[in-house]
């Protein structure tokens, strides 16, 4: 029997893992996919790694974050935001603004992109406590622990952590079963950026730099409906991302002219250069089910209000619920995973009969 199971080995979960295991505590992390990061992924090319998940902190005001960088030894740069900005309006109209986004705080990015967290963590770990393409189906509550099974396999911990966004929480299956109210409020809470998609366009040079560009867009019609500049520091090629408009319905009605859309916006945003990159990725998070939900594909007016959800008693006192979206502190952001893995450290410790930490 395990000390503790983790489900989810994004930043929460992995976060979680590396610090249970530094206490010698036997853990073990599963997930689903055949990868770890979550939400956290990158697009490799020669010059470097692209964020097709999150790209942007702000370790000013976030403090676990801050911390983590600076643990892993790993550098930040800003946003680049200097030059005009276009904007396209709902006629299809574009004017050039003198000044870009002005971010405030400045959005930062690390070099290496927000993978190498997922790295930094990882490498605490040994092989035997990460086990990938591990899709769990169901929890069992005995007294004194739980038994977590997946298609071919079962484990059993005295504790586990779902390190997931409460939606997938939701729809595992528990013995016994949970109480309507709490399946009813893991449901309700949306999946940050579970709706959204990611263009990546990456050109042999940054010619909308050349131009007094800084990369940046907004549109009213889409297919993106906000642009930025996604160039790596030194680099010998250059990049432009963009979060679509365009919902996920909308998207997979067009999906086969999704590409051939994205670049003829460019094009008439940054000039026909734009609308001929070198290579152009479209990363979908509404169509992946280790992240969305139909729930999710609503698109999300605003970011949601997360805070905690409680867990009564007798499934509270075994299984504790982990992902970035189950704290007030920064909910839905990488911050919010690193938080809600600080509230599940903090509750195991009180636990006299499992100090870990
Ligand atoms: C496009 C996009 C842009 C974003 N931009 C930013 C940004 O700039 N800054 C920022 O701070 N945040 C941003 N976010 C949010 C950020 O990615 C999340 O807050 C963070 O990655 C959540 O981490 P997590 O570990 O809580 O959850 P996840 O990363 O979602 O990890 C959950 C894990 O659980 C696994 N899992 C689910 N169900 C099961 C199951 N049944 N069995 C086994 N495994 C399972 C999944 O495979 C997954 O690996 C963005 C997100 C997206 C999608």
């Amino acid at each position: 029997m395990h000390d503790l199971i983790i489900i989810g080995g994004g930043l929460a979960g992995l976060a979680l893992a590396a610090n249970a295991a530094r206490t010698g505590a036997d853990v073990v992390l599963l997930d689903a996919r055949d990868r770890l990061g979550g939400r956290v992924l990158a697009h490799q090319t020669a010059a470097g790694r692209y964020d097709l998940g999150p790209a942007w902190i702000w370790p000013g005001m976030q403090p676990r974050l801050r911390a983590l960088v600076a643990e892993a030894g790993l550098t930040t740069y800003p946003q680049h935001e200097a030059g005009g900005l276009m904007f396209e309006d709902a006629s299809g109209t574009i004017q050039l603004f003198a000044r870009g986004f002005g971010q405030e705080p400045p959005s930062l990015r690390l070099i290496g992109g927000i993978s190498a967290l997922i790295d930094f963590l990882s490498a605490g770990l040994t092989p035997d406590q990460i086990r990938l393409s591990t899709h769990v189906e169901r929890l069992s509550l005995a007294a004194d622990h739980v038994r977590v099974r997946t298609e071919s396999s079962e484990f059993t911990a005295r504790y586990v952590a779902l390190a997931m966004p409460p939606r997938l929480a939701a729809a595992l299956t528990y013995d016994p079963a949970l109480p309507p109210a709490l399946h009813a409020a893991l449901q309700s809470v949306p999946t940050w950026m579970a709706g959204q998609a990611k263009a990546l366009a990456i050109y042999r040079s940054s010619f909308w730099r050349d131009a007094g560009l800084s990369g940046s867009a907004m549109s009213q019609i889409g297919p993106l409906g906000e642009i930025h500049d996604a160039s790596l520091p030194g680099a010998d090629e250059a990049a432009l991302f963009g979060f679509f408009a365009w919902s996920p319905a909308q998207r997979t009605a067009r999906q086969e002219t999704l590409a051939d859309a994205v670049c003829a916006q460019l094009g008439r945003l940054f000039g026909p250069s734009a609308a001929q990159p070198e290579a152009l990725v479209i990363r979908d998070w509404a169509t992946d089910p280790w992240t969305a939900t139909s729930l999710d594909q609503a698109p999300l007016r605003e970011h949601p209000s997360y805070r905690p959800i409680d867990w009564p008693r007798p499934w509270g006192d075994r299984v504790l619920l982990a992902g970035s979206e189950a704290t007030a502190d920064f909910g839905g952001y990488l911050e919010g995973a690193l938080a809600a893995t600080a509230s599940i450290i903090e509750k195991i410790s009180i636990n006299r009969e499992f100090s870990l930490f």
